[in-house]
């Protein structure tokens, strides 16, 4: 290789005046590296050291546990340098330097990866620290803490040594310093001299010996390549592993290791340790939020070796009144510190979270981050700092996660509560919010205690479609099995309900009407509480809070989403009740209204009988005559949803499902049906056994049915105009979509289209009006209709993607079958993720794509919509806005989400697009 050729960079510099990096190169520094630089860069204090990129991490992983040949040198370079801006020496007897090992990745994995301090003492450099500090101590204590993680990290894990419960060198380590507590009657460790350090010192030296079968090593140089190759491996640790499959982080991200000259908070009382937010993560409210701890180290603040004190005397509560705030002990190192994180504040343009350090009242920073917050925090933090002017309205809407929003949509147990009581069992988070109410075990039960007006949560193995009754009277639902696919999590989400399925620790002994969990034994009536956005499930009554629909920031959040976003966002709804919801939540409009929903539930017997009659009906007169009862209950029905909605579209779909689905099986409903029509029973039998299909859901339904039954269409569409009719004369403004489904070629829609234009005529005529504002169109939701969709939008004036069907046929997947194979789909990595959840962008979003550019061509203004579950999830909404829809429709508590989502697609589409180059203007210089 050519001599000239620039050796590959592996270790960046920070020190106190400048730093190699800075915090855009997180990938290559990692977080706490890059965050490091940029601190340093700004001017804060920060200790000197240098970080070792994320590149040598895959490098030492991928080439077994070996460094590339450069880094060597370059360790002990940038090592160099940190000795002359700290004016100490590694390994110097008399003027030693320490320092920490630190590992930091990309995504902050807290908790998962290692850190080692006080790295480089030994028995020789511990007197020279003694001498020049003066504080034997403090020397002992930081030598002991460094046996305690260094045989921890990197002789045991990092060796891969894997002990029993209980047998780890950190925990027997530890039991000796209690050990010595006790026998000196102290409380806490800092009442421990430097004589009983020493000591201790000793001990742990011997014990290290006899549990790992090593010395200690007391060359710093070993100590430190052991810390450094132990932080790269906890890369790959069991914890680490499985935290990343958890947030779904790459494995080759890798970890970088940050080399840090070491300052120390355990030097006495004028010295500290602390954490802090710029502003208060649980809640939003600006003011420095922080907890500290005088003569400590490292992590004893997030150990809870000793209730660390509160920062400030604004951020005291109840609980911690009576202990000494950083303000009144140190004020001036507060008064710096504060004026710190305003600084660091209005650089991030974001809440930080923030350690530091006080060496002898002298401050550092030892690490910055965007701070992790809660769905009302991150409501409110954006907007405030919208208000602030620290950030854009675009900035603002990308600062909350549609999953935040999510958190403030329903009830929630009171976290208060929730955070000093333990679960009982956990399970899968199926539908989010919290409920507390009183167990019951069947539908008949829930539907029973729901009329006394009590609050109660149904409590089954699994549940089926029979349940549903019940599940809509119980405040919540708790299954044993089932995933999150499963009935009752699809039906739950639907609802915006809470729900906890696959909860494996409970046993439920229906027949006894009982439910143990461990060894408690719960009865009908006894109180539960279960958090369904956690999957955490308590025993006895917990107290709640309200939902923040009402919440001034919420609505002005959501105000702010809307000045951004260019799509409508719409919802699906059955019944007023559901429209009125949905209105509540922002949607502009009903995408998809499906008619057949009032032969179900509530109120549902009459027309339901009516409808039967139809079916079971011979001829075209028997049909229209039942036809013509029907007629009022549909007309009503449709007036009532257009009404809720008045001002906006409301897409109404002709009738769907394949009629057999409506045939009583009793023998009593059959026979009272028969009597109704004047035929016989085995008649009866006959016409039903005549509807019977192998596969209905690819059967007799949709606009077949409007085919060979016209007289269904035509019902349905003069129930539509003259509650469209009425409306208007009431001075009212409905505006009626009339949608065709499961329609694959553009003749189907040449039909029914003929008779809706009658329809409209008639009636038009019939009341002496002009014509009744409307359009007509069709639901997308069978492959073919995508591929003709140019032929289709000759006759359709809207499409609207049925995302459901379109997923079902396009992986010819039955929904209602999935349960078989797609967990083991999705466990194999077959599929990323559940297409039924998320639109499957490559397969699914092709066709639809082929769908809008061929209708469009056709039909330049084309309103394109979709109705699917997918409409209310996040990253098909961005979708949907990148293939240029008008709407998107969703069930009514996700509207917000989808709102949210739609001005987060603006953004990102904005931040994508490459800015155009200026051209210099011509004739100036
Ligand atoms: P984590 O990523 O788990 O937060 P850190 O690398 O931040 O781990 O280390 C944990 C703690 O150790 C820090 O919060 C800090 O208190 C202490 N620490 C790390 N490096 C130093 C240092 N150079 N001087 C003093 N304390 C340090
Ligand atoms: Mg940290
Ligand atoms: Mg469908």
């Amino acid at each position: 290789m050519a001599k000239d050729v620039k050796e590959k960079k592996f270790v960046y510099f920070f020190c106190g005046k400048k730093a190699e990096g800075t915090a855009k190169m997180k990938n290559l520094l990692g977080g706490k590296g890059a965050n490091l630089a940029e601190m340093v860069n700004i001017g804060l204090p920060v200790p000197a050291g240098f970080t070792i990129t994320t590149e040598v991490c895959t490098y030492f992983n991928e080439h077994g546990k070996k460094y590339p040949q450069e880094l060597k040198r370059q360790v002990n370079e940038a090592l160099k340098r940190t000795e002359t801006e700290m004016g100490a020496k590694f390994g110097d007897k008399h003027n030693p330097l320490l320092v920490s090992v630190r590992s930091g990745a990309r995504a902050s994995m807290p908790g998962m990866m290692e850190t080692v301090l006080n790295v480089g003492l030994n028995d020789t450099t511990r007197e020279g620290l003694i001498k020049k500090t003066g504080n034997a101590r403090f020397v002992y204590d930081s030598q002991r803490r460094l046996i305690q993680m260094y045989s921890d990290v990197v002789m045991e894990k990092a060796a891969g040594i894997e002990p029993a419960e209980g047998k780890g060198v950190r925990v027997q380590l530890e039991r000796e310093l209690h050990k010595m507590k006790e026998s000196k009657g102290y409380m806490v460790d800092t009442e421990l001299t430097a004589d009983d350090l020493k000591k201790l010192i000793e001990i742990y030296k011997k014990k290290v010996q006899t549990v790992l079968g090593k010395p200690f090593p007391e060359d710093p140089m070993e100590q430190l390549w052991g810390a450094i190759g132990a932080v790269f491996q906890s890369w790959n640790g069991k914890r680490a592993i499985a935290y990343r499959r958890f947030e779904g982080i790459p494995n080759e991200w890798g970890t970088a290791v940050n080399v840090q000259s070491m300052v120390f908070g355990n030097m006495g009382d004028s010295s500290a340790t602390g954490v802090a937010f710029t502003r208060n993560p649980a809640t939003g409210e600006n003011y420095f939020y922080g907890e500290w701890l005088p003569n400590a180290q490292g992590e004893d603040v997030v150990a809870g070796i000793r209730t660390p004190n509160p920062i400030n005397e604004v951020g005291k509560n109840e609980h911690t009144i009576h202990l000494q705030s950083l303000e009144t002990a140190m004020p001036k190192v507060y008064k710096a510190l504060n004026k710190i994180q305003h600084n660091l504040e209005d650089h991030y343009k974001n809440m930080l979270d923030i350690e530091f350090t006080i060496q002898d009242g002298n401050l550092y920073m030892l690490q910055c981050r965007v701070g992790k917050r809660n769905g009302p925090a991150a409501v409110k933090m954006a907007l405030d700092m919208y208000r602030e002017k620290l950030i854009t309205k675009e900035e603002a809407v990308l600062r909350v996660e549609p999953s935040q929003l999510d958190e403030l949509l329903h009830p929630i147990l009171d976290p208060a509560a929730e955070s000093t009581t333990k679960p009982v069992a956990k399970g899968l988070p199926a539908g989010p919010g919290g409920a507390t109410g009183k167990i019951v075990f069947t539908s008949e039960a829930a539907v029973e205690a729901a009329k006394k007006g009590l609050q109660v949560i149904l409590v089954r193995e699994e549940t089926n479609p029979e349940d549903i009754e019940g599940m809509r009277a119980a405040i919540a639902i708790l299954t044993a099995r089932g995933g999150m696919t499963s009935h009752a999590a699809l039906v739950a989400r639907g609802w915006g309900k809470c729900c906890i399925v696959g909860a494996g620790g409970i046993k439920i002994q229906a027949d006894k009407r009982t439910l143990t969990i461990g060894d408690t034994v719960l009865k009908e009536g006894d109180f539960i509480s279960l958090n369904g956005s956690k999957g955490y499930i308590y025993s006895g009554e917990m107290p709640m809070i309200k939902a923040a629909e009402e919440n001034p920031d919420f609505q002005a959040f959501m105000k702010l989403c809307d000045a951004v976003r260019t799509m409508k966002v719409r919802t699906n709804a059955d019944t007023p009740d559901d429209a009125a919801k949905a209105r509540a939540f922002g949607a502009e409009g009903i995408g998809l209204f499906r008619t057949e929903h009032m032969f179900y539930g509530k109120n549902a017997e009459e027309p339901l009988f009516i409808l039967r009659k139809m079916i079971a009906s011979k001829t075209e007169a028997e049909r229209r005559k039942a036809l013509d009862e029907l007629f009022p209950y549909v007309k009503a029905d449709i007036k009532g949803t257009m009404d809720a909605m008045d001002g906006y579209p409301v897409t109404i779909r002709t009738l769907d499902p394949p009629l057999h689905e409506f045939i009583p099986h009793s023998a009593s409903g059959r026979k009272l049906l028969a009597e109704s029509l004047g035929i016989s029973g085995t008649e009866f039998d006959r016409r039903a056994e005549a509807l019977d299909e192998t596969n209905p859901m690819m059967g007799h339904r949709g606009v077949r049915l409007g085919i060979t039954y016209p007289e269904i269409t035509e019902m349905q569409v003069r129930a539509i105009f003259e509650a469209t009719a009425e409306l208007l004369k009431e001075g009212k403004k409905p505006f009626p979509e009339i949608m065709i489904p499961v329609t694959s070629s553009e003749n189907e829609l040449k039909h029914q289209f003929a008779l809706i234009d009658k329809v409209h005529q008639e009636v038009c005529s019939r009341l002496k009006i002009k014509e009744i504002k409307h359009l007509v169109g069709t639901m997308i939701e069978i492959p073919r209709a995508c591929l003709t969709a140019d032929q289709i939008a000759r006759t359709a004036q809207f499409f609207s993607f049925g995302t459901n069907d379109l997923t079902q046929m396009s992986f010819g997947f039955s929904r209602d079958d999935i349960g078989g194979f797609l967990p083991d789909y999705l466990e194999k990595k077959i599929l990323p993720v559940d297409p039924f959840q998320v639109i499957d962008f490559e397969g699914v979003g092709e066709l639809i794509k082929i769908a809008v550019q061929k209708g469009r061509s056709t039909r330049k203004e084309l309103k394109i919509g979709i109705c699917g579950e997918h409409g209310g999830e996040p990253a098909s909404v961005e979708f949907c806005y990148q293939q240029g829809f008008n709407y998107v429709s969703c069930s009514p508590f996700r509207v917000p989400i989808a709102r949210l989502a739609a001005a987060q697609a603006v953004v990102k589409a904005k931040a994508l697009k490459p800015v155009k180059k200026v051209k210099p203007k011509k004739g100036k210089k």
